[in-house]
């Protein structure tokens, strides 16, 4: 059939706008209504601290004792009174025997004596202070020392780190190795956490192929589910690996199914965009609890959020680089509030550019960035398909809503992958 009529639309000349009309929600906007719509899903349960590590603490820790239990001494030296001993030379009797680590002093202390005592020994009733040996000349059955002391040098008292009863840790957070040596130090032997958060994650798109595999010159290998599966598991919760998925509605249908029976929140990559095989959104669509974001982003459009049998679903880019970005700038906070955690967002530190870079105002953007020399350093492309950056990079430079224009020691904002938690 001829289709002499058929001719191409005439070019707008502003085709590469934004659309008119259309809302793009600036990342603030979507971060309110995440951060207000999404609440902890997670039950509890009581567990050894042994394994707590990395867990989320559903109730504030209490301290069960004070730390120290008893003022024990700071040193190896000599307990005493330290009024006692005013300016000048002092020629001092010991008292007979010592106050040893978890052997303490059963005798009777003087305050015009001193008593040998060892580090994390307690201190005899009566005394506040510790001479260091060094600082002491020892004879027979006395020491020789020059005055005057500070009173309580040397010595700790009892809970000046903490006492019991003190909140030791607030609900939400997730216990590092540090929190391990607070608990056990403050006698708290178990600890109520949440449950860990189960996360689906899936892969929608016909040219992919599982990494290693014999791939037909027309795929590509899926590398958004295991760079998603590995960031969940890396932020501590669990992660359901649900597979590929091919661009078929019912395919699709059934993994999202299976994913929500499994998981409390659904992480999926490609097909969110309005396309033709853009299966995820148009399901979500059908569900009615679908809000396909015009997220005033870069790189990172589209992000689908929707409801699938009660349980949420973040739609997130097929390109790997938009994929990640809205991982760490969405999902993650998300997954915090989900988890019982609350919604945390990184600081990011104030650093100077190694770059230039002039940006129009509308999107908010996230370079690939690298800090050298104090400076942020971005990476050469910021084409959304280039996997190499991400690995290149050690964090996001984000460059504001506004425009903006950067040049070499201009302050712009970086955020490590670390205060992302990865
Ligand atoms: P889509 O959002 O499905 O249109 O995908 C956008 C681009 O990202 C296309 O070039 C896809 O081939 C690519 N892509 C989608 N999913 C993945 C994935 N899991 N791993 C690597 N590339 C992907
Ligand atoms: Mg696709």
């Amino acid at each position: 059939m001829s289709s002499s009529d058929l001719t191409p639309p005439p070019l707008k000349n502003d085709c590469f706008a934004l659309p008119a009309g259309a809302h793009w929600a600036p990342v603030d906007e979507v971060y309110d209504l995440l951060r207000t719509r999404l609440d902890v899903v997670v039950g509890r349960e009581t567990v050894p601290i042994g394994k707590a590590m990395n867990r989320v603490l559903a109730t504030d820790v209490l301290a069960n004792r004070a730390n120290p239990p008893a003022a024990n001494s700071a040193v190896d030296g000599y307990a005493v009174f330290g009024a006692t001993f005013a300016d000048g030379e002092h020629i001092v009797p010991l008292i007979e025997g010592r106050s040893a680590a978890g052997d303490p002093f059963q005798g009777k202390f003087t305050q015009s004596e001193a008593l040998r005592i060892l580090t994390g020994a307690n201190m005899p009733a009566g005394a506040d202070t510790v001479i260091l040996q060094e600082d002491v000349t020892l004879g027979d059955g006395e020491i020789a020392f020059r005055g005057p002391l500070k009173p309580g040098s040397n010595a700790r008292k009892a809970g000046e780190d903490f006492n019991t009863g003190d909140v030791l840790l607030r609900a939400g957070r997730r216990v590092s190795v540090a929190d391990m040596a607070l608990l056990a130090a403050a006698g708290v032997s178990e600890v109520e956490l949440r449950k860990p958060l189960r996360v689906a994650v899936l892969s929608t798109g016909d040219e992919l192929a599982e990494a290693g595999s014999d791939a037909a010159a027309e795929q590509i290998f899926d590398a958004n589910r295991p760079m998603l599966l590995a960031l969940v598991q890396r932020l501590g919760h669990e992660a359901i690996d649900i597979g590929r998925i091919p661009d078929d509605r019912e395919t699709l249908r059934s993994a999202l199914d299976r994913a929500a029976s499994e998981a409390d929140l659904i992480l999926t990559s490609g097909g969110a965009s309005a396309g033709d095989e853009d299966h995820m959104s148009a399901l979500l669509e059908e569900t009615g609890a679908m809000a396909l974001w015009r997220v005033a982003i870069k790189p990172g459009r589209p992000l689908a959020l929707g409801m699938w049998q009660e349980t949420p679903v973040f739609g997130l880019p097929g390109n790997p680089v938009a994929a990640m970005v809205c991982a760490l700038i969405f999902a993650t906070p998300s997954m915090g509030v989900l988890a019982g955690q609350g919604w945390r967002v990184p600081e990011g530190v104030w650093v100077p550019a190694a770059f230039d870079k002039r940006k129009k105002a509308g999107r908010r953007e996230y370079l690939r960035a690298r800090l050298r020399n104090g400076k942020a350093e971005v990476f050469a492309s910021e084409g959304s398909g280039r996997i190499s950056g991400l690995s290149w990079a050690e964090g996001l430079v984000e460059l504001p809503d506004d425009a903006i224009d950067v040049t070499e020691g201009t302050l712009v904002r970086y955020y490590s992958y670390g205060e992302f938690g990865i």
